[in-house]
């Protein structure tokens, strides 16, 4: 493995490089495990670190953690922590329980026994490979289930023949995998899977579970190609049964995609879109506002999540023949649009394809999305008006004659407001 290592780049191996000296000075063995070790041996970049440590990962992260300078989340009751290096790179670490040690104070054997009960307990060959980062056998591949010939033949497949009951999530996984690389699920993994899905698992195991790998799956980068892939093999009756996206709503996601393309080409520094919401609303369009209602509830989205998804559910004809107007004042655009999320305001560019309300929404971005006035509460106080609700109204009749044009300048704000105390 340490070909692989090498070819790291230099920051991640620098990393590596304290996480061994913190090993070996605390006499802890420790492992890169998982994902990280997947994408090694295929040459994907990966930022997330997952470490297992034989003894206490908690005391490790905090010794590790103490090395690097870094932010740590510890989470006691599972013996795993979080350190955060920067916002983008984190390491994990987790805890692989020791029973004995040799000797006292002598150097703890690497039992494959330990970290055994851990590799037994994941996913995937694929995804349950350690490589050693302790002095000694530094660099050592931990493949007990053969999850290096699956990389090379390209294919996922489980530990065990309960993997899919033991844990229904796996189900999408598998998936998420299968269609990220381009590999294939193996056949008899294939079979475990379909099995498990006829016997409705996705439906018994806890929807908020379900919901954390669909969410993943709606935010990989060919997110359309795995929701194809979910319906055919597992169906979304776990959403809500007899939920079947027809090809209707195949079009408005792939409409889905294209805006989402478009919105982050041209607008990289606005506010990160949750594309993943979108695809969501995708698949659930053929639900009325109720049953969207439902799916959330049982999923326990965020607020915030729920709110952007049913105020797309809410939008009446009318809003939408309002938009599809030819002559729109910019100010009536910007009414309209702006009380909307971005994602509502993308969903409906993506369904109601008609050119007017293209413009308008395209408009609505380019421009009037984010115009400010140049007036503040400190200058209507200036000019002897006392704050209060009256303060809002000034604000937006201002606002809107500065999307409309009529007035530019701050000089021209001020005068326009004159004029309009002066006719109260
Ligand atoms: P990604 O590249 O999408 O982050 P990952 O493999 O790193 O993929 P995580 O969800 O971060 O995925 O999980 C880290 C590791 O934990 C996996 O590689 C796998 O070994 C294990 N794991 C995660 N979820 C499960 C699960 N449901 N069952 C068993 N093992 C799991």
């Amino acid at each position: 493995m340490r070909k692989y290592l090498e070819k790291l780049p230099e920051e991640i191996k620098g990393l590596i490089k304290i996480i061994r000296r913190v090993a070996s000075m605390n006499k802890m063995p420790a492992y890169l495990v998982g994902g990280f070790v997947r994408d090694l041996i295929l040459g994907v970049k990966n930022l997330d670190l997952d470490i297992v440590v034989e003894g206490s990962g908690i005391i490790f992260s905090e010794h590790l953690s103490r090395a690097l300078k870094a932010r740590l989340i510890r989470h006691k009751r599972f013996g795993t922590a979080t350190v955060t290096v920067k916002p983008h790179i984190k390491i994990d670490i987790a805890t692989a329980r020791k029973e004995s040690y040799p000797q006292a104070a002598a150097l703890p054997v690497v039992t494959a026994g330990v970290l055994k009960e851990d590799l037994l307990r994941r996913d995937f060959t694929i995804n349950a490979m350690a490589v050693s980062i302790f002095p000694g056998n530094f660099g050592s591949l931990v493949d007990l289930f053969g999850g290096e010939g699956d990389l090379r033949r390209r294919r996922v497949r489980v530990l065990h023949d309960l993997s899919f009951i033991d844990d229904p999530t796996r189900i999408l996984r598998a998936i998420r995998f299968e269609q990220r690389y381009n590999f294939s699920i193996e056949p008899a993994t294939l079979k475990l899977l379909k099995e498990a899905v006829r016997v409705k698992m996705l439906e018994r195991v806890e929807p908020q579970r379900i919901r954390d790998d669909l969410v993943l799956a709606l935010k990989e980068q060919r997110s359309l190609k795995n929701i194809r892939r979910i319906q055919a093999l597992a169906g979304f009756d776990f959403i809500r049964r007899g939920l079947r996206p027809s090809k209707k709503d195949y079009s408005f996601m792939r409409s889905i995609e294209r805006e989402i393309t478009w919105f982050r080409r041209a607008y990289s520094r606005r506010r990160a879109l949750d594309g993943w919401l979108m695809y969501f609303m995708g698949l659930i369009d053929s639900l009325g506002f109720k049953e969207a209602g439902g799916a959330c509830k049982k999923f326990a989205f965020r607020r915030g999540e729920t709110k952007r998804i049913l105020s797309f559910k809410k939008i009446k004809k009318n809003f939408v023949a309002q938009l599809n107007k030819k002559r729109l004042s910019p100010s009536r655009i910007f009414s309209l649009l702006e009380p909307l999320s971005y994602e509502a305001i993308l969903l409906l560019k993506a369904k109601y394809a008609t050119p007017n309300l293209q413009r308008h929404i395209e408009d609505f971005f380019e421009i009037y999305n984010g115009m400010r006035i140049y007036v503040s509460g400190h200058d209507l106080g200036g000019m002897g008006l006392s704050p209060g609700p009256g303060y809002k109204k000034i604000f937006t009749r201002v606002l809107n004659a500065k999307l409309n044009g009529q007035v530019k300048t701050k000089k021209q704000e001020l005068s326009l407001i004159r004029k309009l105390i002066g006719a109260c």
